[in-house]
């Protein structure tokens, strides 16, 4: 029986979580706060880390230490901003710490 054996199983390696600092490096705070992606983007403009999640929700998680519940919503101006401080989940909409509701449901 070789070693090797022994990691068959273990399954691949997970990616490397992004850290604040990743997330800094990957973006320009503007005046105001808001903060800009600087990585990939879809074509409708969201932002993308480069897998399937979209900036908001890494930003999200990274700024409140909670993985979000339901959608991730900008409750500032700035299209797309990317500030965790300007990000809520549906948990922030519905108590009511997230600004002005625009949408209609
Ligand atoms: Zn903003």
């Amino acid at each position: 029986m070789s070693a090797s054996t022994l990691w068959i199983g273990v399954g691949k390696t997970p990616p490397r979580p992004y850290t604040l600092a990743d997330f800094y490096e990957q973006t320009t705070l503007l005046p105001g706060g808001h903060r800009r992606w600087l990585g990939r983007h879809s074509r409708q403009g969201v932002p993308l880390t480069g897998r399937t999640e979209s900036v908001y929700r890494l930003s999200f998680r990274l700024t409140y230490d909670r993985e979000p519940d339901g959608y991730v919503r900008g409750t500032c101006t700035l299209k797309h901003c990317v500030a965790g401080e300007h990000l809520a989940d549906r948990i922030m909409r519905q108590s009511g710490n997230a600004g002005a509701e625009v949408a209609t449901q």
